[in-house]
């Protein structure tokens, strides 16, 4: 049997949106464990004990910018999660090229260009944790998020191939599905569209954003050394492990 060496402690960690919500989340958790964690966003406010770097994901020169960065102060990135994304919800009618072409434009083509600076380190270093945040509704559909759940559908894809790609190297490539998740983002729903979701989960209740985290420190640590190309969802049963 091949060995498994164990990961190493403070690993150089890089999570993108890690100002709020889910990304927030993952940064502290990787913080209590003693990484040392860069959060890139457009806007600032990183959480304490972190590098804050500023990063509009959707332009391939300033996410090689922030890499060099990252890399000057922490060493390569062992760790990528890929976890920016917005919508721009509509009716297929209603969504212009605009709204289809930004919400791709982040949420996919943005942790493509992640990914692959990411991936240029971990090759050297022969190991590497790979996390994409997609969504229960990249699986399930969802009416009003065509553009949203063809981007989030977009990541299993291409973290199924990344995880093919690089796998001979001990770099993982995987998923994490949330369901409803109480941030900024589903704040603008109305009480009742949050209700009518909340009766379709079988578990009855959003989750927070530390159930996402802890999905994905799982995934980047020993305990799931053996999981590639794999979609975790963190859903209340939503998806029904889809
Ligand atoms: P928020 O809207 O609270 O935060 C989004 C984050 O992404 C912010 O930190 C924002 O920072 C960053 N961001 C957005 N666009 C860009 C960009 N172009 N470049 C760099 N950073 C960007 O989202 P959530 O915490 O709710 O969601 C996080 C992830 O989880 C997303 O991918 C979302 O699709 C997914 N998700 C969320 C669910 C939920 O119920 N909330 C459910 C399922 C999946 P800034 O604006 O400063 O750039």
């Amino acid at each position: 049997m091949s060995e498994v060496n164990p990961e190493p402690a403070g690993r150089s960690v890089l999570v993108t949106g890690g100002n709020r919500g889910i990304g927030r989340a993952i940064a502290e958790a990787f913080v209590a464990q003693g990484d040392r964690v860069a959060v890139t966003t457009r806007s600032g406010g990183a959480p304490e004990g972190t590098l804050d770097v500023r990063c509009d994901i959707t332009d391939p020169a300033a996410v090689d910018a922030a890499f060099a960065e990252i890399e000057a102060a922490h060493g390569p990135v062992e760790v990528l999660v890929a976890n920016a994304g917005i919508t721009a919800d509509t009716l297929l009618l209603r969504m212009s090229e605009d709204d289809w072409a930004s919400v791709i434009d982040t949420n996919l083509t943005g942790s493509f260009r992640l990914a692959k600076r990411a991936a240029k380190g971990m090759l050297r270093l022969r190991r590497g944790r790979i996390v994409f945040i997609s969504s229960v509704v990249g699986l399930l559909g969802s009416a009003g998020q065509v553009n949203y759940a063809a981007s989030k559908a977009g990541l299993v894809g291409m973290a199924r191939s990344l995880a093919r790609e690089l796998g001979s190297r001990s770099i993982t490539t995987n998923v994490v599905a949330p369901g409803f998740v109480e941030t900024d983002m589903t704040a603008v729903l109305t009480e009742e569209q949050k209700a009518t979701i909340k009766a379709q989960v079988p578990l009855g209740r959003y989750a927070s954003p530390d159930e996402v985290a802890s999905a994905v420190t799982w995934l980047a640590g020993d305990g799931a050394a053996y999981v590639t190309g794999a979609v975790i969802p963190v859903d209340g049963g939503l998806g029904m492990g889809h």
